[in-house]
């Protein structure tokens, strides 16, 4: 009976992932809700990015690991991100694509999507890659645009109404994880069971000490097994 009952209020995250304008002027923008007239959003409350692109400039790039780089962006007019737990945003990669197309790929940021003016993004960096490479060769001051659309964003969002949590990731695939985490770890008498197991190919690969980092309490309710060369292989 215990053990059904734990199975029904358990819920898992897994997320593996390897291989592979500035916003409208304060006139055209509502100060409480941040949507900006004219354009449109993929959820309500809207995240920042609408569903056209907007770009933002890069504020700070530094190396996390040998092959991976977080990237941060900011927002104008102390805006947040405002992005629904554990969703990605597209990113355009000008000229990156076969023949001098645009390419884009999804990102899950890394910072609490509630802080203001910037968020963060971990990128890994393929040797042939298309969209990481464009993300390596950023640099302070240079404009990136991203928007967000409907099938980026989770059914499930905080709270979560689950007593116990397990998230499975592996390699960039703990971005996801980490955006489950804020609220989880950072709201006050928030007591859910969470237990994280993380894989990646080596602790070389290992994006360095993302959890402890990002100030989470790693102790009471909270568990993390990292397992290096275990599941992204
Ligand atoms: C929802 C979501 C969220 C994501 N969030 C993040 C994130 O936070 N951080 C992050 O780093 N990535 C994230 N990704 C992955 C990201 O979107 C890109 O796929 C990744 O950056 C690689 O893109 P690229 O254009 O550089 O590489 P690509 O040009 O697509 O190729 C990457 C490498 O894989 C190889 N490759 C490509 N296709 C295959 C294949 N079918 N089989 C074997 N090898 C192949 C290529 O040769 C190359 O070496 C996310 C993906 C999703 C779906």
């Amino acid at each position: 009976m215990g053990n059904h009952r734990t199975g029904l209020l358990h819920f898992v995250f897994i997320a593996i992932t390897s291989a592979a304008a500035d916003g409208g002027s304060d006139e055209t923008c509502d100060a409480v809700t941040g949507k900006c007239s004219g354009l449109e959003y993929a959820a309500d409350p809207p995240c920042y990015f609408p569903t056209t692109w907007l770009d933002v400039p890069v504020t700070a790039v530094r190396q996390d690991t040998h092959n991976s780089k977080i990237v941060s962006f900011g927002i104008p007019n102390e805006g947040s991100l405002n992005l629904p737990v554990s969703s990605a945003i597209m990113m355009n990669a000008p000229g990156f694509g076969p023949g001098g197309k645009d390419v884009m790929k999804p990102y899950n940021p890394i910072s609490d999507h509630r802080i203001k003016g910037s968020f963060d993004l971990v990128v890994k960096v393929y040797p042939t890659g298309r969209a990481s490479k464009f993300v390596d060769l950023l640099k302070v001051g240079d404009r990136v645009s991203f928007r967000q659309q409907k099938p980026q964003i989770k059914k499930w969002q905080y709270p979560f109404g689950k007593t116990s949590i397990t998230m499975v990731a592996g390699g960039t695939g703990i971005a996801p994880m980490i955006q489950a985490l804020y609220p989880l770890l950072k709201t006050p008498g928030d007591t859910t069971l969470i237990r994280l197991l993380y894989g990646n190919l080596s602790k070389r690969h290992y994006v360095k000490a993302r959890v402890r980092s990002t100030g989470f309490r790693t102790s009471g309710p909270f568990t993390g097994h990292i397992c290096s060369g275990l599941i992204a292989r």
